[in-house]
This record gives structure tokens, sequence and C-alpha cells, in this order.
């Protein structure tokens, strides 16, 4: 076993954990010793697969406000975001787009030389800063380049973090493992961020990474810690059919179109105002009521979709702004956004719930914070807008830096939970490594996958929920904790049935959060409740973990100036 000590360890290198690691290291002027442990090489983040934009108020004097963007983001969640939150959020993101500005990013440009910004679903203000399609991949670039300036912070690629260690008050560590080497790793830190990203990958059509297997979302849950607004799962109308890969919001922003197999712009009939440019959960009911009520078109491999139509940008808007989804396009499916229509449908994308935290992001653990798509301040509420997460990373990354930073600051305790290690040194080299059992892991990750895109998808039902949970309890039991491949170094199999116990049990809480919130929110709709009821479910879940499972408990939704109103788009 391999010790190394911190006095921060940021979980995660995305977006939220580059930029926390950036802040401690700036508010602390570089002397506090800072660690990254990240399971893939840093700049492999799904954070870099980021493409339409970054939401900020940057333009008051024609007409946006913060007012603005705090109603915006509020009405889109359904009305279940903290508002104290939002308007903190808000008020933080145009200095972050400045910031990066001044560490290099080289944001798209207006003809009069200020940054652009593009029109994004639910915004009533074209607040999506961008740089054409390829918003994450530099900005995570970066942050990069701006943390090489310090040389307090060192970043373990290719380290899986297994557990959190705690004394029972206190957030002490992590335990991992050294993918390159095989080796289990201890990270002593004083203080630490969650910053794992989401849970995309317990669906099979989803626009997310391979590694977005909710890790980081199940450690929180094995520490104790309660995950919050499980049930709430983003679906991006445009996801490509068959593969899900994402094309932008973007598209639509920069003036695309949604069509079904007549040619018609469907849309109209279910936003009449905003039509392409409504809120996601909006646009994915309305594109799965065409295909369900038989206008879809036929997709490739059979499946029923409709299409983005972007013919009439013609060719140069389309590689001036939207360059890569023409790449992506050509090279999965073959077929030219400037001459042809793409087969879209939703897809899994974006997780609104995560690990509990504060307005400040700190956890239910002294001495612990979790930001980005790993953490539910709460923001999003029951739906996010697009081009919010990435700013919501940036502004709690920072936020959660800072707080860290002061942690450590002001305590300075040592120790480590032995007891706690070797357990955890167990389940891992003992009960996974040598496990027995016969059901190949892979299969029980298809079947998963299979059950949650059936089941938990746009449209659910109390009897789909209660099938699936049924369904996944059933593989959580299954002996599919064995390893065929025996080596040390690069075990790849070995982690892959680590991450299948993340996504059964991300799955889980889920479904539980799903079957019980009896109303339709947001994202979450339910066809036996159809209606929002904010008299009995205008509140948070929170999911802890049990012997028999998660344990559901509510929690208050702050509300500050917006009462909740019927949304209209
Ligand atoms: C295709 C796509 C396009 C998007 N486009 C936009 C957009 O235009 N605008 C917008 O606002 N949002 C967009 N989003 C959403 C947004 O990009 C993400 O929510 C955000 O980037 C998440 O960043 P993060 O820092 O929280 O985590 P991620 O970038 O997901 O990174 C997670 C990190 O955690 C690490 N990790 C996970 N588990 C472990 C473990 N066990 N041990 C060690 N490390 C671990 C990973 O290595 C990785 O570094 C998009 C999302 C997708 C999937």
């Amino acid at each position: 076993m391999d010790r190394i000590d911190h006095d921060i360890v940021v979980l995660g290198s995305g977006l939220a954990g580059l930029r926390a690691a950036l802040e401690a290291s700036r508010v602390s002027h570089g002397r506090l010793d800072v660690g990254i442990v990240t399971k893939v090489q840093a700049m492999r983040s799904h954070s870099v697969a980021a493409e339409g934009g970054t939401a900020a108020v940057l333009y008051p004097d024609e007409g946006d406000t913060l007012d603005g963007h705090v109603w915006d983001t509020v009405k889109g969640s359904d009305f279940l975001a903290d508002q104290d939150a939002v308007e903190l959020f808000v008020n933080t993101a145009p200095e972050e787009i400045r910031l990066l500005e001044r560490w290099g990013m080289p944001w798209s440009r207006r003809p009069d030389g200020r940054i652009a910004q593009r029109p994004f679903g639910g915004h009533e203000f074209p607040r999506a800063t961008f740089a054409a399609d390829k918003v994450g991949f530099l900005e995570m670039q970066t942050l990069y380049g701006a943390i090489q300036g310090f040389p307090n912070v060192r970043v373990h690629h290719e380290w899986f973090a297994t557990s959190i260690l705690s004394d029972g008050e206190r957030f002490r560590g992590i335990t991992g493992i050294d993918l390159k080497s095989g080796d289990f790793v201890v990270v002593r830190a004083k203080a630490g961020i969650i910053a794992t990203g989401g849970a995309g990958r317990i669906f099979g059509f989803t626009t997310h990474g391979h590694h977005s297997t909710a890790d980081g979302l199940y450690m929180a849950y094995r520490a104790g810690l309660g995950l919050k607004d499980m049930e709430f799962i983003q679906f991006h109308p445009t996801g490509l059919v068959p593969s899900g890969i994402l094309i932008t919001e973007a598209a639509r922003g920069e003036g695309g179109y949604l069509v079904n197999r007549d040619g018609e712009r469907f849309m109209k009939r279910y936003a009449e105002r905003k039509l392409e440019l409504a809120p996601r959960d909006v646009v994915s009911r309305s594109e799965m009521t065409e295909i369900n009520e038989g206008r879809g078109i036929d997709g490739p491999e059979g499946i029923p979709c409709v299409g983005v139509d972007l013919r009439h940008l013609g060719k140069e808007k389309i590689l001036e702004r939207l360059p890569q989804i023409r790449e992506v396009t050509m090279k999965f499916l073959g077929i030219d956004p400037v001459d042809d229509i793409i087969p879209i449908k939703p897809a899994a994308h974006f997780t609104m719930g995560g690990v509990h935290t504060d307005l400040r992001g700190a956890t239910e653990l002294k001495g612990l914070w979790a930001a980005g798509e790993a953490a539910c301040v709460s923001i999003h509420g029951a739906n996010r807008l697009g081009s919010n997460s990435t700013s919501i990373c940036l502004v709690y990354g920072r936020i959660a830096g800072v707080e860290a930073a002061a942690y450590v600051k002001a305590w300075q305790g040592d120790g480590i939970p032995k007891v706690q290690i070797l357990e955890e040194e167990g389940r891992i080299y003992g009960a996974t490594l040598r496990g027995t059992g016969d059901v190949n892991p892979y299969d029980v990750r298809d079947r998963l996958q299979a059950i949650m895109d059936r089941d938990a998808y746009v449209f659910r039902t109390g009897e789909g929920l209660s099938r699936a949970l049924k369904a996944v309890r059933g593989l959580k039991e299954e002996a599919y904790r064995q390893v065929s491949d025996k080596v040390k170094e690069y075990n790849t199999n070995l982690l892959h049935v680590l991450e299948l116990d993340a996504l059964l049990n991300a799955a889980e809480i889920v479904l539980v959060g799903a079957l019980a919130r009896q109303e339709s929110r947001g994202a979450h709709t339910r066809l036996d409740y159809p209606k929002r009821d904010d008299v009995n479910w205008l509140t948070h879940s929170l999911a802890h973990r049990t012997a028999a499972g998660p344990r559901l408990s509510y929690v208050p939704v702050t509300i500050t100036k917006h009462q909740p109103v019927e949304r209209k788009y």
C-alpha cells in the first residue's frame, strides 16, 4: 500500500475539479499542497465534450439582466431550484467568463470585438458564451494551462478513487487504485472536493462518456452522505441515432429546426412562442409524443426518431458555428447536415441530482465539499437549462476551492482510519478481484442500461418503475463480482466491475426516488400522475443508504422571490 499526503484532495479533473484546484491554489498563493485524483488522463474528462455554451449575463447594456437569468433558471427548474443558490450562481458567473478570458480562453467574438453569445433553450436572452462548438474542450485546456503556473498542484492521472475516509466526524482522505501499477493507494488529506461528474452511463442511450459511472455518488452514499433529487435525469432532445452522440443545442440556438416525418416544425404545437428553444424537458416530451403518435422518421437501424434540419442555415454558417456537428454526422452516419436532415431522439444527458450540499457546496461531512455535476446544490432543480452546467462547474468549483482552503488553514489535525482502509483493501482485492461467480459483468451492465432506457426514460409510469426497480435489485444480487483478468497492471476488467457496483446503486436510487415522486415536474414525467403537485411535492428528496436499500427523506425548497406558476413557453 502506498500512502501520500495532500492538504486538499480533489476527486475529478473536469471543469469543476480543475477550477476548484486552481482557486484553492490562488487564494493560498500556491502554499497549499493540492492533489487531483482522476481516473482518466485529466484532459479526457467528460467536460471536454461540452459543445454549445456557458451561460452568464455579460450585456446589461443590451438588455440582459441578472434577474432575468435567475428567473429563467428557476422557471426552467420547474421551481425546484433553491433560489438563494441560483442568485449566488448568476451573480458570480459573469466574472468567471472574464477570468477565463484572462487565462487565455479563445471565446468566439462579434464583429465589434466583444465576446459573442448565442441563444439557448429556456433562456429569454442570448447569454450562452461560446467558442464555436468546442466550448468544454477549450475551457478545459485554458484551466489546465492556468494550473501549470502552480507547482503545488499534483495531478494523479489514471488513479481510480474507491472510498472516502472519515473518522466519523471529519473527512480524512480517500483510498484508490493506481491503475497503471495496480497498487492500492491511500491519500491522506485535510479537505476533499468531490467533482466526479454525473451518472449518465446508467443509461445505454446517452451522450455521456464511458467513464460517467457515478463512482463519486456511490462513494458519498457509502460514506453515509445523502444524495439529493436523484430521480431527475435530463434527456437531451438531440442525441444522434443510433449512437447517442450529442448534437449540441447550439444547432437549434443557431436557428436549426426540429421536424417530423412530414417535414413539419412540430414544436409549434407544444411551445408556441419558444418553439425549438423551449427547455429540454418540454422539447424531449414533444419529440416522444410525435414518435409515439406515429409522426416519427424511420431512423438508422429502424429506430424511430425525429430530425434536426440545418439546411437553411447554409454551409458557411454551419462551418463557422457548428463544425464539430458536421464532422460527427459525417464520420458516424456518413451524412452532411449541409444537405441532409440529422436523425435524433432524446438521450440521457445530465444528472440533476447529486451529493447533497449547502449553499457553499459543503456536504454533510465536515471537510468535504462537492461541485459540478456530482453535486446537487440545488440550482438545476427538476430540469437544467442548457449552458448552465459548465458555468456552475466554474462557479462552484471556485466556491469549493475557497471554502476548502479556508478550512485547511483553520484545522490542522491528522490521523487516518486504519480499519476502514483494511476493509476497503479487502473489498477490492478480495471480494472483487478474487470474487467467484459466473455472471458476466458486461452482460449485467448491458441489461441494466436496457432496463433504464425502457422504464426510466422521458415518460415514466409506476408500473414501469416498479418493474425496473425489481429487475435492478435482481441484478445487484447476481454473481457478477468476478474479474477474469487477474493481472495487476492496468486491470480495466477490475475497474469495470467496481464501476458496475456504482451504476447499479445509482440506478436503484434514481428508481426509488422516481417511484416515490407521484407527480410530474421538470424532466420527471409520470403518465400516471401527469400534473405538478406543489402541495405535496415542492420538496427535495434525499436518499441515504441502509441495509434495506435507499431511505428517502425530504428537505424544503428555498424560495426567495419567485412563487411557482404554470410554465408556458
Ligand atoms: C456531450 C456533452 C455536451 C455538453 N455540452 C454542454 C454545454 O455546451 N454547456 C453546458 O453548460 N453543459 C454541457 N454539458 C454538461 C457539462 O459538460 C457537464 O455537466 C460538466 O462538464 C461536468 O463537469 P464535471 O467537472 O462535474 O465532471 P466531468 O467533466 O464529468 O469529470 C468527471 C471527472 O471525475 C473523474 N472521476 C470520476 N470517477 C472517478 C473515480 N472513481 N476516481 C477518480 N476520478 C474519477 C473523471 O476522471 C473526470 O475527471 C455537456 C455534457 C455532455 C455529456
